[in-house]
């Protein structure tokens, strides 16, 4: 099976490494790639959004499973996918990788002190990207404007932190543009990359506790958290229609 269903996404049945080849292979091949790394509550949101869905289903070229929901409402499904997929863990390797090649990346996202000091690491770091853009994600602008801006500058990577569905966005004009480059939303990684955020230590990450970490220093997620549970009721449900 190629795809699985979790609430109407369909997620790609792939395993990290199996990404990590098709996305170097498409890179070096130019094609016009849009990659949703999604959680369950992008998958909630989708499922009350339907201009978000549309995205998802019709623009989306690649659906990886990022957060542990996901993997458990697949084996709840009785189609299980193989693994996480984070967008940090495939932002931070896509940037090696554009590092290694003298690629072309333009970064939009996250607070001005932020997206400043993300490019303070790229030159003293990753010093052979090229980095044609770098702007926060507090634009006034409409998304088709900084589209066009982003296009202009010819980039090989496009990737995208301004939470989503914002972020989905900006990237769908760019893929039905289908311009020729790889492009990813990637939540608040720039205010991980930056250090402004720190992510949950290795012990937390292997028990799959990285959300209760989260919750456990930054309180104010608990609201947006409330949708996991009523994810997990969605997906029992939906089995049971089956
Ligand atoms: N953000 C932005 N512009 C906005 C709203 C949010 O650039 O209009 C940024 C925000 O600063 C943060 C990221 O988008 O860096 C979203 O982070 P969040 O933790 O909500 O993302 P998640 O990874 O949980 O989807």
């Amino acid at each position: 099976m190629d795809k699985v269903n979790v609430l109407g996404v369909n997620f790609d049945n792939k395993t990290y490494k199996q990404f990590q080849n098709e996305f170097v292979n498409r890179i070096n091949n130019h094609l016009s790639t849009f990659v949703v790394t999604a959680n369950p509550e992008i998958v909630m949101a989708a499922n009350e959004n339907p201009e978000f869905m549309k995205i998802l289903k019709e623009d989306a070229d690649y659906i990886t499973a990022d957060g542990i929901g996901i993997i458990k409402a697949a084996r709840m499904l009785k189609t299980p996918l193989p693994e996480r997929v984070t967008g940090y863990d495939l932002f931070t390797w896509l940037m090696e990788f554009a590092n290694e090649e003298r690629k072309r990346v333009f970064l939009i996202g996250a607070k001005p002190e932020v997206i400043h000091a993300v490019q303070e690491k790229i030159s003293k770091e990753y010093s052979n990207i090229q980095l044609v853009g770098a702007e926060d994600g507090y634009f006034t602008e409409d998304l088709d404007l900084v589209a066009r801006r982003i296009q202009r500058t010819q980039p090989d990577l496009v990737f995208a932190a301004l939470g989503f569905p914002k972020q989905e966005k900006l990237l769908s004009i760019l893929r039905k543009n289908a311009i020729p480059a790889f492009m990813m939303g990637v939540g608040g990684s720039f205010d991980v990359f930056s250090g402004h955020v720190k992510r949950a230590p290795e012990i937390f990450q292997r028990a799959h506790l990285e959300w209760f970490y989260r919750l456990v220093t930054n309180p104010s997620r608990f609201k947006r958290m409330m949708v996991l549970p009523q994810f997990i009721v969605k997906v029992k449900q939906s089995k049971k229609g089956k």
